[in-house]
This record gives C-alpha cells, structure tokens and sequence, in this order.
C-alpha cells in the first residue's frame, strides 16, 4: 500500500474543504456590514468558529474523519478496521479513503447489536 500516496490524497481533500471553508466565512462577513472596527475586531477573534460554522456539518465530518485518517496512517493502522480489526479492503479505502471500518462493519447501523 503506498502509505504516500494516500496521505497526499488525504491532504489534498483537507486543503480542499478548509479552503472552502474559509471562502464561505469570507462571503458570510461580506454579507454584514464591516465598517465598524469594533466589529472587525470581533469577526477577527471569532474567526476559526465562524470558519467552521461556514460549512456543513457534512463537511466538518469529513474534515474530522480525514484527520484521525491522517493519524492512523502515520501510526500505521490505516488499514486496520477500528471495530473488528480485520483489514479494510483495498477498494473500500480507494473508495472512501477516510474511513476507519471495514464493509461489514460500515454496513452495520451504529448502536445496533453485532451479530
Ligand atoms: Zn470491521
């Protein structure tokens, strides 16, 4: 498994969704009014909350998701399932390279009992 190759991916995506994210809170502060400076002041202190508020809770997800990716890559588990411990199949982390379940276990609805 090209361990390099996948965390270029993994990367690349986060830049993508921060970038996003800050282009949104960019247009979110467009849209009040910036003329007082105490205000600018404020969107200033707030900004790393308002940059995350700017995306979906879908996107925060995913950014969550990337980062303990990112982490289980650099720890070598990667490719270990984080429920069963079986290994995730190659086409399922092609596919989804952030998950941490193997496709039985993705398949199954959280909380519900194992069988
Ligand atoms: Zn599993």
């Amino acid at each position: 498994m090209d361990t390099d190759a996948v965390r270029a991916r993994l990367l690349r995506r986060r830049e993508e969704l921060q970038g996003r994210a800050s282009r949104a809170s960019a247009d979110l502060r467009h849209e009040t009014d910036p003329l007082s400076a105490d205000f600018a002041e404020q969107v200033t202190q707030r900004e790393s909350d308002e940059v995350l508020s700017a995306i979906s809770a879908t996107a925060r997800g995913e950014l969550e998701q990337i980062r303990s990716a990112l982490r289980r890559l650099a720890e070598g588990h990667y490719t270990v399932c984080a429920v069963c411990g079986a290994p995730i199949e190659p086409g399922r982390l092609e596919a989804v390279p952030y998950t941490d379940r193997c496709r039985a276990c993705a398949s199954v609805e959280p909380g519900a009992p194992r069988r």
